[in-house]
């Protein structure tokens, strides 16, 4: 099973090692071409708008919108959240994946930057070490979408929506493989899904891999 990590712009290397960390082969995705046999998706931190811009001129948009809707995983973290929120406050979405709204840069000058420790009950009981990077804040969440996990004030910062999970902070940074483990293991349930799950194998997918 490969995971692929969309290495256009920002920390993908840290997502590449923390799946390497728990033994699953990342794959740096940069053409849709390298979309072909991943069974899930990483959106890194970086910067949105450079990311917006390089989607589009690889044409990734279309490749990544099919593959999410064959129900493989997709995790963004921080700008990888802003990518894929349903609506970005003042701007148009990139790939709305999730309902969410997000503001970008939403804790101002004072809190640019801060660490702090989180639950993240769906991780288990040890807590979740954030680091926030100019990060986004989820200002509005779904009726479909399950609140993963918030701030002390309240604010959300984890989501998952089906098979797509996001978070305003770096996991990657913080030698966190929680978030990576629970990727693979939705993918490996997408790629096998059990008796009974009432999913089929996706016929083009499966004739498209080399026997
Ligand atoms: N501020 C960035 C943006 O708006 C996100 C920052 C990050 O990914 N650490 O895209």
């Amino acid at each position: 099973m490969k995971i692929g990590v969309l290495a256009l712009q920002g920390d993908f290397r840290e997502h590449l090692q923390a799946l390497a960390a728990i033994g699953v082969e990342g794959v740096p995705v940069r053409l849709p071409a390298d979309l072909r046999d991943v069974s899930g998706l990483i959106l890194p931190g970086g910067e949105s708008t450079t990311m917006r811009r390089l989607i589009d001129r690889w044409q990734l948009r279309q490749p990544i919108l099919d593959l999410a809707s064959r129900g493989a995983p997709v995790f963004g973290t921080c700008a990888g959240m802003i990518v894929l929120a349903r609506e970005i406050a003042g701007e148009e979405p990139i790939l709305p994946l999730l309902d969410i709204r997000v503001e970008r840069n939403a804790f101002g000058r004072q809190l640019d930057s801060f660490e702090g420790e989180l639950q993240i009950p769906v991780l288990g009981d040890q807590a979740v070490h954030g680091v926030f990077i100019r990060a986004p804040i989820v200002e509005k969440a779904g009726p479909a979408v399950d609140v993963l996990g918030r701030l002390d004030d309240g604010r959300i910062i984890a989501v998952r929506e089906r098979n797509i999970l996001a978070t305003a902070f770096h996991p990657e940074l913080a030698g966190e493989t929680r978030f990576h483990r629970l990727v693979a293991t939705m993918a490996s349930e997408h790629d096998d899904p059990g008796e009974g799950s009432g999913r089929r194998h996706h016929p083009l997918r499966r004739a498209s891999q080399p026997r």
